[in-house]
């Protein structure tokens, strides 16, 4: 690798100036750093990225799906490198949280601009729309948009008030049709990088400063719904009823067991309802939803079938009616080992501490990967916490991370293709 150019420094206090911006706007009333995508607020927080990208030099614009992007030309004839992540939040959320990643990849920007760096490639920084889950079940809509893995029946899923993810969309003026035409040509791309901040306890527990992610994990979602009988909490016979509440819970237990058989895999239940929801009246429908993690695709298929089969037997034993819907399986991911092997040579070139992980956590790079070589750089998250509002990861260890995403273009518009 040649060296840096003298000159090469990312700006703490410019990092930090723009973290704080983008906390400041938050969805009023609601708890942690609250900036869902299809809430009120994200379409300011997306205006302002677009505004630092042009303020940055970059040419702006947005595509069907909502992604926001900034194109610094290079010197060549229209290769490009990516690099980017998302600024919404989960309810309750932090102020990292795929935050680090766009106002990082903006400061590498800026940074290689002052240094008088041209690279040969364009550099397309990204905002992706509407990275987190949302109450349809459905996460990185912006990336899936992009790498053709959204369809009509996503747009058609219904939330509580059965209300479509189409009508959410067109509520903050993404056009849902426009999404499904949002597809990305990605000929042209080399490479993606995403910064992130770990969401786990492994780099600070292992002393590292960053992150060198090797895959990320595979997710499986479904939706559970028990129907069962109404009757009187006081008169019915408990080996009579049919209550669609215990066969729910005794599957929310089935998730945490099937799950919890593994070392790196993870089941977690959520958004459960019981109606009539009345404390003298056994529950006649119940609802919840949930998902499995795993680094293998064979664990989660095989999972997949055990709860099922957990469900229907929780049903069973009770007279309750079952059916478990499952989404379509996001498979485990790898990264590219190029960009891997490139990041990680920078790294310790720069003399910053690293580790090999997996996440466990979604990331848009597992939807970019499937188009491009992609890797990703994390840094540390204080005791492990994220999608809460003490989430935390010190400057030093943002601006440790930022500074690696900086070198690591310029290593990988020197390197050429990585295909
Ligand atoms: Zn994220």
């Amino acid at each position: 690798m040649s060296p840096a150019p003298p000159g090469l420094t990312v700006a703490a206090d410019r990092v930090q100036a723009d973290l704080e911006s983008l906390a400041a706007l938050v969805e009023p009333g609601l708890p942690g750093w609250t900036r869902t995508a299809l809430g009120p607020v994200d379409r300011q927080a997306r205006e302002l990225v677009r505004r630092w990208m042009s303020d940055a030099g970059l040419e702006t614009s947005v595509d069907g799906a909502g992604n926001i992007f900034g194109r610094l030309r290079g010197t060549g004839s229209g290769r490009a490198l990516m690099v980017g992540s998302h600024t919404d939040t989960v309810l309750g959320g932090g102020r990292f949280d795929g935050i680090v990643g766009v106002v990082g990849a903006l400061e590498a920007v800026r940074a290689l601009r002052e240094a008088g760096v041209r690279l040969e490639h364009d550099l397309v920084v990204v905002d992706f729309f509407h990275e987190e889950p949302n109450e349809f079940g459905l996460s990185c809509v912006g990336s899936r948009a992009m790498v053709g893995a959204i369809s009509a029946a996503h747009l058609d899923l219904r939330d509580e008030r059965d209300r479509s993810l189409a009508a959410a969309l067109a509520a903050v003026d993404v056009d849902p049709s426009a999404l499904l035409g949002a597809r990305h040509d990605f000929a042209r791309v080399d490479a993606f990088v995403e910064l992130h901040i770990e969401q786990g306890p492994y780099l600070e527990e292992h002393g590292s400063q960053i992150g060198l992610v090797e895959s990320i994990t595979g997710i499986s979602r479904f939706r559970a719904l028990f129907s069962g009988q109404a009757d009187h909490a006081g008169t019915a016979p408990m080996d009579r009823r049919r209550d669609a509440g215990c066969a729910a819970a005794g599957t929310v237990l089935a998730v945490e067991r099937i799950a919890g058989e593994g070392m790196q895999t993870r089941g977690t239940s959520g958004q459960l309802t019981f109606t009539p929801a009345a404390v003298n009246v056994v529950t006649a429908h119940a609802e919840f939803r949930g998902e499995l993690r795993g680094p293998e695709e064979e664990w989660l298929r095989s999972a997949q079938d055990a709860l099922t089969a957990a469900a229907h037997d929780e049903g069973s034993r009770r007279g309750v009616d079952v059916e478990v819907d499952w989404l379509p399986l996001q498979e485990p991911t790898a990264m590219s080992d190029g960009v891997v092997s490139v990041l990680g040579d920078v790294v310790d070139g720069l003399g910053l501490s690293s580790t090999r992980l997996f996440s466990g956590a979604e990331h848009d790079a597992a939807l970019i990967a499937r188009a491009v070589p992609t890797g990703m750089l994390f840094v540390p998250s204080r005791d492990g916490r994220s999608h809460c509002p003490e989430e935390w990861t010190d400057l030093n260890d943002v601006v440790a991370g930022v500074t690696a995403l900086t070198h690591a273009l310029l290593a990988l518009d020197r390197r050429g293709p990585t295909r």
